[in-house]
């Protein structure tokens, strides 16, 4: 589909060793993209590299290092001769636990790593795209952003944040040909979901219209259309992959 052509564009995947964005990141290599993925190891920056094979790199970033978070899109420049024409910011945490009991670190660095990082990331992206007057940027909030849920209140109000972020700066770089969207999940099997029972997931399924859990694929289809010419007009909005949960 020539429209899903991103043959000549950089696209920085943040959180691109499993999960969501390993698979966002494998379908924009495969769509032509040069594609710069991230880890939280060398290890892990490595494997990403290798799965590329050769259609771009794996960089170290750990988004709770906020100060020197922005240094990887100057590592993007090095690697790729420019600054990122896509960024989508995927990676995120959890660390669930009533908020009676919620220590303040735990709230903090799930702000740090799932919003203020995103953030960091997007003004250091946003200078050359204005230059350009051109780009995209993608961020995966949840549905729990939306809706919040008991024991989340840290993640939701990161992802809560990054919707709210989103609304606004789309509003400020519309007119340079930049668009800002996010991509709120439902339930996702990923290592982040692993950790619920059997009986935890059969409840989520449930209540889920579709009555399953989504994958990996699902969402970063959504993404791939968000960066796309096919979504050239949408922007500020966030778009919900998550089997009808917002409307049952
Ligand atoms: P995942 O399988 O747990 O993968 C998390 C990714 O983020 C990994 O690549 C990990 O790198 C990276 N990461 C972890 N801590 C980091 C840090 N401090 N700095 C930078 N990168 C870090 O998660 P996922 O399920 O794919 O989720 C991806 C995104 O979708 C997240 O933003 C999540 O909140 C959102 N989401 C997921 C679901 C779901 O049901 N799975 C639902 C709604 C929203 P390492 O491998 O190096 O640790």
């Amino acid at each position: 589909m020539e429209d899903f052509d991103f043959s000549g564009k950089i696209v920085l995947v943040t959180g691109a060793s499993r999960g969501i964005g390993k698979e966002i990141a494998q379908k924009f290599a495969s769509l032509g993209a040069t594609v710069v993925g991230t880890a939280t190891t060398a290890e892990g920056a490595s494997k990403i590299e290798e799965s590329l094979n050769g259609k771009g790199f794996g960089l170290v970033l750990n988004a709770l290092q906020l100060d020197t978070v922005a240094q990887v899109v100057d590592q993007v420049v090095e690697k790729c001769g420019a600054a990122p024409d896509i960024l989508v910011n995927n990676a995120g945490i959890t660390r669930d636990t009533l908020f009676m009991r919620m220590k303040d670190v735990d709230f903090d660095e799930v702000i740090a790593c799932n919003l203020t990082a995103a953030v960091r990331l997007s003004k250091a992206c946003i200078g050359p795209m204005m230059k350009k007057r051109a780009g995209r940027i993608i961020s995966i909030t949840s549905v729990v952003g939306e809706t919040g849920n008991a024991g989340q209140c840290n993640y939701a109000a990161s992802k809560a944040g990054i919707i709210g972020f989103t609304r606004s700066l789309a509003q400020e770089v519309g007119s340079r040909g930049i668009t800002v969207n996010c991509v709120a999940p439902g339930f996702i099997e990923t290592d982040m979901t692993k950790v619920l029972s059997d009986e935890q997931k059969k409840a989520y399924e449930s209540r889920i219209p579709l009555r399953k859990l989504g994958q990996a694929a699902d969402i970063a289809n959504a993404v791939v259309f968000l960066a796309s010419d096919w979504a050239s007009y949408i922007t500020g909005t966030t778009l919900d992959v998550n089997g009808g949960m917002r409307c049952a």
